[in-house]
């Protein structure tokens, strides 16, 4: 029997777990860059990368050359067990990158989840204290801690019972739904009344630019406000950049644009163009109060992946991905903007370079979930892969690699105003 996206989804459905997901009927055979073909030997354009992990491109040259020189080192010792010198270097390099001032230091993991509870414990034991507040519309991934501060309970949670205590909920601001900063503070101020003094709480985690939860963008003064109510109660603040980070959104962390300094900074995703690496950083005096084999493990900060990573920064630096970027997101937003003009199904444009998030609604006001849908699947037939996202599955993910090229960017961006012209031309009496 011949291997065909028909077949494949057959074997897929007999042998793979339900609740592992597939965003697209198809299956890939080959990338590169901002393309990608499936195994019926269709091309498509790439505005996924693979959920914002290919900020370099699939398969850049110099990404896939130290991946293959590590390869005629070695692939493994256990940094934990006999380390080496690229872990430290991209250690030294994050750290370089990390803003803020005084000494800072890294520790690597494989898993955007795993650094995420990896900032919980450094906090925990730096503070000696165990609750965290987190918000609405987090996502912070699906081990059990990182989905308990995951603020959208279908599907992740569905069916498991109560994820783990001491999880506590907060706004995040939200202009379109009136939430405010005010609000969003105000309700933090709340969780100290009603459910938990401050002198217990270790850690607020927060999102700059929430990704999964529909390209929500921190407002002005809002880190500076959660800066100076963490200072007043001795909390720990952490970023979880897994998503914003590696430059997407114009800065190499997006926090640099919100002026003030987490004093935990996650990374992950990109950082190693398809590699798994993802890390902590912070000031040596949070980081090191965890002691030795408090953090790690087997394969956290796996020698492929630390050469990986070190490629993508100087891809970074010798590509100008953050100009990059910058340029990538206003082409993105100008096209889209006028796309909201034609289409009122969109609600709202909205994010930070290029992580950028399209808002569908329906004429009374309701999240175009089925809209959303059909988009994601007619731009699929018409050759371009787009995810959609929001605690509503309502919001188009803008999500192309920095790398694209321009003119694929711009052949992408016409598919999706021609799948929007086809599926909301005015119809009477029916509108998502
Ligand atoms: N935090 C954020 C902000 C994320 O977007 C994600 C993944 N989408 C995670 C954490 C979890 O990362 P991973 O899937 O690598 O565990």
């Amino acid at each position: 029997m011949s291997v065909t996206n028909e077949t494949l989804l057959s074997r897929r459905q007999a042998a793979v777990a339900r609740g592992v997901n597939q965003a697209h009927p198809i299956f890939a055979a080959r990338a590169l860059n901002d393309r990608i073909w499936d195994i019926d030997g269709n091309e498509y354009i790439d505005f996924t990368s693979g959920i914002a992990v290919l900020n370099t491109g699939h398969l850049h040259p110099d990404v896939v050359e130290a991946v293959q020189r590590q390869l005629g080192h070695f692939v493994h010792t256990c940094f934990a067990v006999l380390p080496y010198e690229s872990y430290v270097a991209v250690c030294e390099r994050i750290n370089a990158l990390a803003p803020g001032d005084g000494l800072k230091k890294t520790a690597l993991f494989s898993t955007g989840s795993e650094a995420v509870e990896s900032a919980v414990k450094i906090a925990r034991a730096h503070t000696r204290r165990s609750g965290v507040i987190a918000f609405t519309g987090a996502y912070h991934g699906r081990t059990l801690m990182a989905l308990a501060m995951t603020g959208k309970v279908a599907p992740y949670a569905s069916g498991m019972g109560l994820m783990p205590g001491h999880v506590y909920r907060a706004l995040y601001p939200d202009a379109l739904n009136n939430i405010d900063v005010d609000a969003a503070l105000g309700s933090i101020e709340r969780i100290f009344r009603n459910d938990a003094a401050p002198e217990d709480i270790a850690a607020i985690i927060f999102e700059p630019v929430q990704g999964e939860g529909g390209i929500q963008v921190a407002p002005p003064g809002f880190v500076a406000k959660l800066r100076a109510l963490c200072d007043r109660e001795g909390i720990v603040l952490i970023a979880d950049e897994v998503q914003s980070g590696a430059g997407r959104t114009g800065t190499f962390f997006a926090v640099e644009q919100m002026g003030a300094t987490p004093d935990l900074l996650v990374f992950g995703k990109s950082v190693a163009g398809g590699l798994p690496l993802a890390g902590v950083t912070g000031h040596a005096s949070v980081m090191d109060t965890v002691g030795p084999g408090g953090l790690g493990g087997t394969y956290a900060g796996n020698p492929l992946a630390c050469a990986a990573a070190l490629a993508v920064l100087d891809v970074m630096e010798r590509e100008h991905i953050l100009a990059r970027a910058r340029q990538v997101g206003e082409i993105t937003r100008t096209e889209l903007l006028a796309m909201q003009q034609r289409y009122p199904s969109i609600a709202d444009v909205r994010g930070l370079g290029a992580l950028i998030g399209v808002e569908l609604r329906t004429p009374d006001g309701q999240p175009a979930k089925d809209l959303t849908s059909k988009l994601v699947m007619s731009a699929r037939d018409e050759g371009l892969l787009l995810l959609a996202g929001g605690t509503h599955g309502n919001v188009l993910r803008m999500l192309a690699p920095l790398t694209v090229e321009l003119r694929t960017l711009e052949a992408g961006l016409r598919i999706l105003d021609r799948c929007f012209s086809t599926l909301c031309r005015p119809e009477p009496g029916r509108h998502d």
